[in-house]
């Protein structure tokens, strides 16, 4: 079978661009290989993990999860399902973050529910002199985000500490100038509707009854890991920005910005002296 039969069998049951992706990566193409090579052979190895992916394709896994990586701001990272796929709007995140670090500062950036590492990963490579600490509640995830932050070099400036929230840190004594997160911020009921989210992991996605859990668990936890004058970011959910400014803004002035979309996707807190 070669790549152009296996791409039009793909087709089939699945949309032409992801079945031309899946052709790639089991042929280890680069982009578009099905299309500058149609005529390379797929081995019966290959053709079984077509076979596989297509049919988890139609059943609704991410492509992500299917290839194993997922592009974001500009680097590759490897994906599992014990990781939320890096989403485009987070890359709003990592921009809000780095307008907080100046280029020639060694300053330390936490990150909580690190998952891939995606997030934190592309703002230390923008900012050299940076270094990070990056928690999470699954170590599986972890495991992840580990083999990320190796690849892209990273592994000397940032710790990875396995734990709930703000726990490890707590733990440490450690508190940081910049703390960030894109919390799990998805209705519990919407996240049972929505069949696109099943294959995620859950503990990434559900932010309780109202979506607005961890907002409120960041308001008392956050001034126990961030120094007075520093600032939190966090991601919001499309339409949670006055709920979440109600909450967050007790604990400060806060900024919000856009997405490319258009939705208030990230909220800037700068932490009281008071606290
Ligand atoms: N942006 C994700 C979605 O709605 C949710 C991510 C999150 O809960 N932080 O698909």
């Amino acid at each position: 079978m070669t790549a152009r039969e296996a791409l039009r069998e793909a087709a089939r049951r699945i949309p032409p661009r992801d079945a031309a992706l899946l052709v790639d990566q089991a042929l280890g193409m680069g982009p578009h290989g099905v299309y500058r090579e149609p005529q390379r052979a797929l081995d019966a190895h290959a053709r079984r993990w077509l076979a596989r992916a297509v049919a988890a394709r139609a059943r609704g896994v991410p492509l992500a999860y299917l290839r194993g990586w997922r592009e974001f701001h500009g680097h590759v990272f490897r994906v599992s399902p014990r990781v939320l796929v890096p989403r485009p709007e987070s890359e709003h995140l990592v921009e809000a973050a780095l307008a907080w670090i100046d280029a020639g500062i060694e300053v330390t950036v936490a990150e909580l529910g690190v998952g891939s590492g995606a997030v934190l990963a592309s703002i230390l490579r923008m900012r050299p002199r940076a270094r990070g600490i990056g928690s999470d509640v699954d170590p599986g995830a972890l495991a992840v985000a580990r083999r990320n932050f190796r690849a892209l070099g990273l592994a000397g400036r940032v710790t990875l500490l396995a734990g709930d929230l703000t726990a490890p840190l707590v733990a440490r004594g450690l508190r940081v100038p910049l703390l960030i997160m894109n919390p799990p911020y998805v209705p519990t009921a919407a996240l049972a509707a929505d069949p696109l989210l099943a294959p995620e992991p859950r503990v990434a996605l559900d932010g309780g009854v109202d979506g607005l859990d961890f907002y409120r668990r960041l308001r008392r936890e956050a001034p126990r890991v961030v120094r007075p004058g520093g600032h939190l970011v966090v991601e919001l959910g499309d339409g949670q920005r006055p709920q979440v400014q109600a909450i967050l803004g007790e604990l400060g002035p806060v900024r919000v910005s856009r997405d490319l979309a258009g939705v208030e996707r990230v909220m800037v807190v700068e932490i009281g002296h008071a606290l």
